[in-house]
C-alpha cells in the first residue's frame, strides 16, 4: 500500500499555537543535529498582521518546535523585492525583535554573490542565480503567508522560494516574454517551474493567520483566516492551503506545471490530512480582479507591454498613495499613470513609470527604475515642478 503524504492542519488559535499544533502532528525528530534554514515571506516593508508578510509568531513556533528535537542551528533568510532593504523589511515585520529574543541569525540573502545554477531540461530558463547562503544548510523550510496573487493565482510554499533568487533575478522572471515559448502558459509560470526543478522546499509551514486577498501580493486586503498547514510534501501543503483559502490548486498554473514535472499530486484526496473536520477552517479568499480600474476609480491606468513586476509596483503604489493622487488629476478629472515599453500615446501630464517608458518622458513625469519602488513614484510626483510649456506639448 502506498502511504499518502501527511499534511497537518490547525486553526482558530492564532499564529503561534496554530503552527505548534500543526507541527505536533508530524514527526520532526529526524531533524536532530541538522542545520535548518527558515525562509519566510518578508518581501515588503510592512508591519505584522498587515497581510504582506509572514507572521513572526508563526516562525517563533517553528523555532520552538525544532529546538525541542535538538537541531544544530536555525537561521532565517530572505531576499525581498527589488528596492527593499532586507533588514529594514525584517525590522518592520517584527522579525528583528523575534530573532533577538530567540537568538537566531537573520540573513540578508543579497549580501553575498549568487550561485549560477544550470536548469537541466528547462522549460524556459537555462540557468538562474540563487542566493549562495541557501547551500550552507541541510534542510529548507518555506514559511509563506497565504496570499492571492494577481500574476500567479496564489503565492504559497513553492512560489515563496522565488525569494531565494538573487536581487534583480526575481524581476527577470517577470521579463521573459521575449524568449521563444514552447509551452502555452505564461513565461513567469514556466520560470517558477524551472526553479522548482533545482530548488524545492524540504518542508512547508503555511501561516494562514492573516493573509492577503484580492490584488495580492501587494495591492490586496488583509484577511484573517487563522489557520496553519504543515507538510514535508511542499505540493501537499500548497494544495491543502488552497483548499483552506476556498480555492482549487488545479486553477493555479504554476502548481499544475510543477505537479506534472515533479510528479506531485494536485488532488486534495491524494494527501492524508489527519486533522479531523479540518474543512471547518476554510475561509474564502477573494480572487484578484481582472481590471485594475475597477479597484481604483479616478485613476486611468495605461499598460502597453509592461512586465508583471512593473504592474505589481503600480498596484502597490496605488494601494498606498492612490487616494492622494486625486489632486494630480488632469483636465478629465482622472489621475493618469502609464507603464510598458509599447506606449505610443498618452495624455500630457501622465506619470510614466519605469525605464521602459523613458521615450515618453517629454509628455509628463517620468520615474526611473526597473521597476522603481512605490515611494520613489510618489516623491517624483509630489516634487515635480511643471514646465511652463508643458500644457502646450
Ligand atoms: S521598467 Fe518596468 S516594464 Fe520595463 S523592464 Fe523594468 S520592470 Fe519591466
Amino acid at each position: 500500500m502506498i502511504l499518502k503524504p501527511i499534511v497537518s492542519v490547525a486553526g482558530k488559535n492564532g499564529p503561534y499555537l496554530n503552527v505548534i499544533e500543526a507541527l505536533k502532528q508530524l514527526d520532526i525528530s529526524f531533524l536532530k543535529g541538522k542545520r535548518i534554514l527558515i525562509k519566510p515571506n518578508v518581501g515588503r516593508i510592512a508591519p505584522p498582521e498587515s497581510g504582506y508578510n509572514t507572521n513572526p509568531d508563526a516562525v517563533a513556533a517553528i523555532i520552538d518546535s525544532l529546538r525541542k528535537v535538538g537541531v544544530a542551528t536555525i537561521a532565517i533568510g530572505e531576499s525581498p523585492i527589488v528596492g527593499v532593504d532586507t533588514f529594514e523589511a525584517f525590522k518592520r515585520a517584527g522579525f528583528t525583535k523575534m530573532a533577538a529574543k530567540y537568538n537566531v541569525e537573520l540573513i540578508d540573502f543579497n549580501s553575498k554573490p549568487p550561485v549560477k545554477v544550470q536548469i537541466p531540461d528547462p522549460r524556459i530558463l537555462t540557468e538562474t542565480k540563487i542566493c549562495q547562503q541557501i547551500y550552507d544548510f541541510d534542510f529548507l523550510i518555506s514559511v509563506p503567508v497565504t496570499k492571492t496573487h494577481m500574476h500567479t493565482g496564489v503565492t504559497l510554499g513553492i512560489k515563496n522560494f522565488k525569494g531565494c533568487l538573487y536581487r534583480h533575478e526575481k524581476v527577470r522572471y517577470h521579463q521573459l516574454e521575449y524568449l521563444k515559448k514552447v509551452y502555452p502558459e505564461k513565461t513567469l509560470d514556466s520560470a517558477i517551474s524551472d526553479l522548482a526543478t533545482v530548488l524545492f522546499p524540504d518542508m512547508v509551514v503555511v501561516d494562514g493567520y492573516i493573509g492577503m486577498e484580492g490584488l495580492g501580493p501587494s495591492g490586496g486586503e488583509p484577511v484573517k483566516s487563522d489557520f496553519a498547514v504543515a507538510s514535508f510534501n511542499a505540493m501537499g501543503a500548497d494544495v491543502i492551503a488552497c483548499k483552506l483559502m476556498g480555492l482549487n490548486a488545479k486553477d493555479v498554473p504554476h502548481l499544475n506545471i510543477i505537479s506534472e514535472r515533479n510528479k506531485l499530486a494536485l488532488e486534495v484526496d491524494e494527501y492524508n490530512v489527519p486533522t479531523e473536520g479540518y474543512e471547518r477552517f476554510i475561509h474564502q479568499y477573494n480572487k484578484p480582479p481582472t481590471k485594475i480600474s475597477v479597484q481604483f476609480p479616478g485613476v486611468e491606468v495605461q499598460d502597453k507591454d509592461s512586465c508583471s513586476s512593473c504592474l505589481s509596483t503600480l498596484m502597490m503604489f496605488l494601494k498606498r498613495f492612490g487616494e492622494d493622487m486625486s489632486q494630480y488629476a488632469l483636465s478629465d478629472g482622472k489621475f493618469h499613470i502609464a507603464i510598458g515599453k509599447g506606449l505610443e500615446k498618452a495624455k500630457v501630464g501622465t506619470v510614466f513609470v519605469g525605464n521602459c517608458t523613458r521615450h515618453m518622458k517629454y509628455k509628463g513625469i517620468h520615474v526611473k527604475g526597473c521597476p522603481p519602488v512605490p515611494t520613489r513614484i510618489y516623491e517624483a510626483i509630489v516634487h515635480h515642478e511643471p514646465d511652463k510649456n508643458e500644457e502646450s506639448i
